[in-house]
C-alpha cells in the first residue's frame, strides 16, 4: 500500500452546494481556501439540487409512454442549467460551454424519445437517464473553476474528469458495486497527472461505468460514496463532505430544530447512523475511508467557517450515552410463526435462506421459541418472499413502520439507559427492541406516524444536558443555554 498523500483533500459538494450560480461560487471560494493553505483538491459534485429526482421522473414518464411529459421535464432542466452557466461564466466561457450543455440535453431528449417509443424503462436505461445530472453539474463547476482566479496566482485551474472513466463498477444497475482495484488504477492514470500539474480535477459523484463502458450508478446519495472511493484510491489525507448543515447533528435538524452539532464521532457510530437513516452521509461512505484510516469531515458550504464534524477511527470519551438519533421509515415487520410440528433445528436457516434468495436485507430480528419477527424495507420483493415463507410457516405483515436508532459508543457505560429511553416515549407503541447487537446502538420499531414526536421526546431527555467537549451548544437558544451542563450526572 502506498503512503497517504497528506496534502491531498477530496472535497465532495452535495446538491444544495451546487444548486445555483451563487452556490457554485461559494464552492469555488471554499476550494480556493484549501489551495491557499497549500493543499491540493479533487472535487466531486452531486447533480444540482432536485435534478436527480426530476430526471428519475422524466425517465418514469417516458417509460409510461408519456413522451411529452418526459420532454417537458428535460426542457425545464435545460433552461435551469443554461441559466446557471450564463450567470456564472463570463463571455467567452459561457459561449464555449453552452453547446456542450445543449449537446448533453439533446442526447437526453433522444434517449427519452427512445424510451417512450418502446414504453419500457430498464434499470440500465434508468441509470443512463439519471447520469446526466452529475455529468452536467460537473461540467459547469469545472468551467467555473477554470474561470476562478484565472487572472491571478490563486487560480483553481479546474479540469473536468468524466467520472465514468474512473469509477469502475459491476453491472448492478441502480446500485452498482465499485471495483476498488480498477478504480485505484484509473485514478492513478487519469487524475493523478492533473494533480501533479497543479490542476483541480472536478468529477461528478454517483455515476460510474462497468467494464464494458456502460453507465451505472452507485445508488441514491451515492456521491458521498464516490468521494470515499476517490479518497481511498488516491490515499488522500482527508475527505470532506460539504452539505447544507453544520455537520452530523444529534438528530435530523428538520425534525428537531434544537439538534446540536456533534464535534467528533467514530467511524463505527457514523456508519451505524448512516445505515439507519441519517441522510447526511451515505452508508457506504465510511468503509473505503476506514480501510485506509482517512479522516472524514462533514462541513457546511453555507457556513464554511464552522468546524463541522470530524469522523475518526476512535471516538473521544464522552459523558453522554448517545451521540445521535436516526430514523429509518418505510419498513415492514414480517412475523413468521412456525407450527410446533414443524419446529426443527434447521428452521431458522430455512427462514433466512428465503431472504437470502431474494437478496433482501433484514434490519432487525427478534425470535422466540415459535416465532421470528424481522424487519425489511417495504419496497423489497415482499409478495414473493411471503409466498415462499408461507410454505413453512404462518406469515403476517405489518407495514408503515419505522426504526428509531440511538447511537453512541458510551451506551455500555451507562446503567438504566433502556428505562430512560422507554419512559421518554411511554406514550408510543413500541414493537421490537434490540440492544447490544452492535454494542453501540439501541433500536426499536414504532409506527411511522409517531417518528417525529418520539424523536423530539428522546432528544429532550438525552440532549438537553450534554458533554460540551463532544457537542457544540453554541447555537442553543439562550433559555436552553442557561441550563446547567451536568454532563457528569448523565
Ligand atoms: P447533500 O445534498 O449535501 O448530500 P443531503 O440532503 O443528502 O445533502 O443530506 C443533508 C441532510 O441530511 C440535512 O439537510 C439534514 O436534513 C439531513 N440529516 C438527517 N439526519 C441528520 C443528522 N443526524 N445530522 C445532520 N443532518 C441530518
Ligand atoms: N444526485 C444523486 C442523488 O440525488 C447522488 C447524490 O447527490 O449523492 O441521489
Ligand atoms: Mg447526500
Amino acid at each position: 500500500m502506498s503512503t497517504a498523500r497528506e496534502s491531498l483533500v477530496v472535497m465532495k459538494f452535495g446538491g444544495t452546494s451546487v444548486e445555483d450560480a451563487a452556490a457554485m461560487k461559494r464552492t469555488a471560494a471554499i476550494v480556493a481556501g484549501r489551495r491557499a493553505k497549500g493543499l491540493s483538491a479533487v472535487v466531486v459534485v452531486s447533480a444540482m439540487a432536485k435534478v436527480t429526482d426530476l430526471m428519475i421522473a422524466s425517465g418514469a414518464a417516458a417509460g409510461r409512454g408519456d413522451r411529452n411529459g418526459a420532454l417537458a421535464i428535460s426542457e425545464r432542466l435545460r433552461t435551469r442549467h443554461i441559466d446557471t452557466a450564463a450567470q456564472l461564466l463570463q463571455g467567452e466561457r459561457f459561449v464555449k460551454l453552452r453547446p456542450v450543455i445543449e449537446a448533453e440535453f439533446d442526447a437526453l431528449d433522444d434517449l427519452l424519445r427512445g424510451i417512450a417509443a418502446v414504453g419500457e424503462l430498464t434499470p440500465r436505461t434508468a441509470d443512463l437517464v439519471v447520469s446526466f445530472g452529475e455529468r452536467l453539474s460537473s461540467r459547469i463547476v469545472a468551467e467555473a473553476f477554470q474561470q476562478y482566479g484565472s487572472d491571478g496566482q490563486h487560480g483553481l485551474n479546474g479540469a473536468h474528469v468524466d467520472a465514468r472513466t474512473c469509477i469502475i463498477t459491476d453491472s448492478t444497475y441502480g446500485k452498482a458495486v465499485p471495483r476498488e482495484d480498477a478504480i485505484e488504477a484509473k485514478l492513478a492514470e487519469l487524475v493523478l497527472p492533473l494533480l501533479l500539474a497543479g490542476q483541480t480535477p472536478v468529477m461528478g459523484g454517483f455515476i460510474g461505468s462497468n467494464e464494458q463502458g456502460i453507465t451505472t450508478t452507485l445508488g441514491r446519495g451515492g456521491s458521498d460514496y464516490t468521494a470515499a472511493l476517490v479518497g481511498g484510491g488516491l490515499h488522500a489525507g482527508a475527505i470532506e463532505i460539504w452539505t447544507d448543515v453544520n455537520g452530523i447533528m444529534t438528530t435530523d435538524p428538520r425534525i428537531c430544530a434544537d439538534a446540536l452539532r456533534v464535534k467528533t464521532i467514530s467511524f463505527e457510530e457514523a456508519a451505524e447512523l448512516a445505515y439507519f437513516g441519517a441522510k447526511v452521509l451515505h452508508p457506504a461512505t465510511i468503509l473505503p475511508a476506514v480501510q485506509k484510516s482517512i479522516p472524514v469531515w462533514v462541513l457546511n458550504s453555507r457556513n464554511a467557517e464552522n468546524e463541522g464534524t470530524k469522523i475518526t477511527a476512535m471516538a473521544p470519551p464522552c459523558a453522554s450515552p448517545f451521540k445521535s438519533i436516526a430514523a429509518k421509515k418505510r419498513l415492514t415487520i414480517i412475523d413468521v410463526v412456525a407450527s410446533r410440528m414443524l419446529m426443527s433445528h434447521g428452521y431458522l436457516k430455512a427462514v433466512f435462506d428465503v431472504f437470502d434468495k431474494y437478496q433482501c436485507v433484514i434490519d432487525m430480528v427478534s425470535t422466540s421459541e415459535v416465532s421470528i419477527s424481522l424487519t425489511v424495507d417495504s419496497n423489497q420483493r415482499l409478495p414473493e418472499i411471503c409466498a415462499e415463507l408461507s410454505k413453512i410457516a404462518d406469515v403476517k405483515l405489518e407495514g408503515n413502520k419505522a426504526l428509531i436508532c440511538m447511537v453512541g459508543e458510551d451506551i455500555r457505560g451507562h446503567n438504566g439507559i433502556a428505562g430512560r429511553v422507554f419512559s421518554a416515549i411511554s406514550h408510543v407503541n413500541v414493537r421490537m427492541i434490540s440492544q447490544g447487537a452492535s454494542e453501540i446502538n439501541m433500536s426499536f420499531m414504532i409506527d411511522e406516524e409517531d417518528v417525529e414526536e418520539a424523536i423530539r421526546s428522546l432528544h429532550r431527555v438525552f440532549f438537553t444536558e450534554v458533554d460540551e467537549t463532544v457537542f457544540d451548544i453554541s447555537a442553543r437558544t439562550p433559555e436552553l443555554h442557561a441550563r446547567p451542563a451536568a454532563a457528569s450526572s448523565l
